[in-house]
């Protein structure tokens, strides 16, 4: 079933590879910015014979510039600024009578097979990018400008545990105005490891590195997105304190975690109780939206991820020998969120700043334009 929604294979792998290698090697006066996602930093470990759930978040960041990036962002950074956009939207739909449920958008494995399989879905998806092509679109068409460089003067590598997103990256909605694609290579967190082990360089040796800033500050709700339910818990850290104006009574919310496929919890939400669910792998999507057909199920919010236990399971990260891999990742990605002192995403200072110098608010002209997307009817039975 995977590789139906993961439809690169490695064939792109190779070329991922050397493709990097060459804009690292063959610069032409370009910029070549790096951003990697939540779980790259619990797995990248396992290529250097670590142990799954090892946080190697520092080295990973050393060893990329080590291979010659200019800067390396995060994209907990776009987590975070996803939280935003997509808490205010679901708030929107709730309060004006939206399409519900509202189902997330950041697994482009999902988004494959709802264009696909299911099209009658496709109002229910959340209007917002995934965090990777937010921050692509955030490099090339803000950060650029701010520094003074062009669009085309930017290369963007992203380091991605998804295969899936090899093929989001050549999305049509995803290019600048100009047509270059705002994400230029994606690079899979063992490919990462590939690349590092081929130019040498000693990863258990490397002393931490920091992410450039502003967009390298994240929080722990960003961090979260990693494993199954952390979008949701990360959404509702945001939405309950900005609907009701009180912090949730515990940031650890636990009906949401774990690898159950189908997980469901309901919060009191002033005037009415918050319905969501959380459903992870493609069967147990299958069920899930054959409910909601069947009128067996219905939610305001949904979390979908492709992958068993989301992104730290999946199809881009390292081949673990290790039996409880996955639980130990997870636990990884819990230890890094928990040792955060800013646990929610609208505390995040960077993403304060860039609302209030560039988007002005969630939902705004500009964040539509930059962050948001819309999807198309790709089923054979259209
Ligand atoms: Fe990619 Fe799997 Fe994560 Fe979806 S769940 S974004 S397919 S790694």
């Amino acid at each position: 079933a995977c590789s139906f929604y993961c439809p690169v294979g490695a064939i792109s792998e190779h070329s991922a590879v050397r493709r990097t290698l060459d804009v690292l090697e063959n610069k032409n006066g370009k910029i070549v910015v790096f951003q990697t996602a939540p779980a790259t930093r619990v797995a990248i470990s396992e290529e250097f014979g670590m142990e799954p759930g090892d946080v190697s978040t520092g080295k990973m960041v050393a060893a990329i510039r080590k291979l010659g990036a200019d800067m390396v962002f995060d994209t907990n950074f776009t987590a975070d600024l996803t939280i935003m956009e997509e808490g205010s939207e679901l708030l929107d739909r709730v309060a004006n009578g939206g399409v519900l449920p509202m189902f997330t958008s950041c697994c482009p494995g999902w988004i494959n097979m709802v264009e696909k399989l299911y099209p009658e879905f496709i109002p229910n998806l959340s209007s917002c990018r995934s965090p990777q092509g937010m921050l692509g679109s955030i490099i090339k068409n803000y950060w650029a400008e701010k520094m003074g460089m062009k669009p085309e003067d930017v290369v963007v590598v992203s380091v991605m545990p998804c295969t899936a997103k090899k093929d989001e990256a050549r999305r049509d909605e995803l290019k600048t105005e100009s047509g270059l694609p705002e994400t230029d290579i994606v690079l899979t967190t063992r490919e990462l490891g590939r690349l590092i082990k081929l130019k040498k360089i000693s990863f258990l040796s490397l002393e931490d590195s920091k992410y450039n800033n502003p967009l390298g500050e994240s929080t722990g709700a960003a961090v979260i997105f990693g494993n199954t339910g952390g979008v949701m818990e990360a959404a509702l850290r945001t939405a309950y304190e900005i609907a009701l104006e009180k912090p949730m009574p515990t940031l650890n919310y636990t009906p949401v975690r774990g690898f159950e496929g189908i997980k469901e919890a309901k919060i009191p939400f002033g005037e009415i109780e918050l319905k969501v669910a959380v459903v992870h792998q493609a069967s147990n999507i299958r069920n899930y939206l054959q409910k909601i057909k069947d009128g067996e199920v219905s939610h305001h919010f949904v979390e979908f991820m492709i992958c068993k236990g989301g992104c730290i399971g999946g199809g881009g990260e390292p081949k673990s020998l290790t039996s409880d891999y996955l639980e130990r990742r997870m636990k990884g990605i819990y230890t890094i969120d928990e040792k955060q002192t800013v646990r929610k995403s609208h505390e995040n200072q960077a993403v304060k700043q860039i609302y209030e110098q560039f988007f002005k608010k969630p939902l705004s002209h500009k964040s539509h334009k930059l962050l948001h997307t819309h999807y198309k009817n790709r089923s054979k039975k259209k």
